[in-house]
């Protein structure tokens, strides 16, 4: 991809000649890959982290921890009823969403490898999607003391609505029908080991690509971060789309600051023209 290297300030005009390049580049892109993170979700009602009013202002980190979680009931309360209350109005997806999947069914994309839990590229319309975080659709048994991060469950697993139907009928921290075993949703929590497989499949399909365009993640948490800063070593074309600096910006071959509904919409119009 000849995107040359275009370093975007926060400015309409400047942000729509990046979309412009960003869709010239997703024209000729026969296997592209989206690494998406939570910054694609926020124009759907769901928090980032790290944002001004992400998660990180009003909640301690430490206690999504896989540890305090198997440790502390207070906090095994709090996630359910947290839970709750984001899925009492499920989230939809967003242009962004949407214009990522109409870019697979189009031959342009192969897929989207996500650090994000939602569901929301499923939603959208995405086929093939690397969650490499899990996933909050699904809950399943973590066993009575599992250690070291690592699930250590009888097997029993469980849509969301599963938990969510038991937090609502009275009990605030749902345990496994099966064993009596801890229940917790598939999404990774801190400390907790990724799923087996997941970082794998991820970086064979980010390693297949011709183009790679990350959007709305600070490419920070690794070894997430590391695929897409991979890819730009190995000399595949990368992309940055985001509404501020990323660790990543220096090595690519296009940044675009901005929204990534409004600039993967537009980019997406573009390509598919
Ligand atoms: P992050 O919160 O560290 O960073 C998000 C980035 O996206 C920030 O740089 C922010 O400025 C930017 N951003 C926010 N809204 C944007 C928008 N509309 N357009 C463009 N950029 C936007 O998130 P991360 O880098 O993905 O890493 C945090 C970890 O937390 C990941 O594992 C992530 O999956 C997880 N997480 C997931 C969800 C979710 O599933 N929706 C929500 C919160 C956190």
């Amino acid at each position: 991809m000849p995107v040359g290297r275009v370093t975007l300030a926060d400015d309409a005009r400047l942000a729509a000649s990046g979309a412009r390049r960003l869709g010239e580049a997703l024209a000729d892109a026969r296997a592209g890959v989206a690494f998406t993170g939570a910054g694609i979700s926020t124009e759907s009602g769901i928090p980032d982290f790290r944002s001004r009013d992400g998660l990180w202002s009003r909640y301690r980190p430490r206690d999504f921890s896989f540890s305090r979680y198997v440790a502390s009931p207070q906090v095994r309360v709090e996630a359910w009823r947290r839970r709750r209350e984001l899925w009492s109005r499920p989230p939809r997806p967003n242009p962004g969403h949407l214009a990522l999947a109409g870019l697979e069914r189009a031959g342009r994309l192969a897929g989207v490898v996500t650090q994000n839990v939602d569901g929301l590229h499923q939603a959208a319309g995405s086929r093939r999607v690397v969650e490499l975080h899990g996933s909050s659709r699904f809950v399943m048994c973590i066993g009575a003391r599992p250690r070291a991060g690592t699930p250590a469950g009888c097997g029993f697993r469980a849509g969301q609505d599963w938990a969510l139907a038991r937090h609502e009928a009275g009990e605030a921290d749902p345990g496994c029908p099966d064993c009596g075993g801890l229940v917790k949703s598939t999404a990774v929590s801190f400390g907790q080991n990724l799923f087996p497989g997941v970082l794998d499949e991820a970086t064979r399909l980010v390693r297949s690509a011709d183009l790679v365009v990350a959007v709305g993640s600070t490419l920070r948490v690794h070894p997430a971060a590391g695929l897409p800063a991979a890819a730009a070593r190995a000399g595949v074309p990368l992309a940055i789309v985001n509404d501020e600096p990323t660790s990543l910006d220096e090595v690519a071959d296009l940044v675009v600051r901005g929204r990534a509904g409004r600039v993967l919409s537009a980019a997406a119009v573009l390509a598919l023209a």
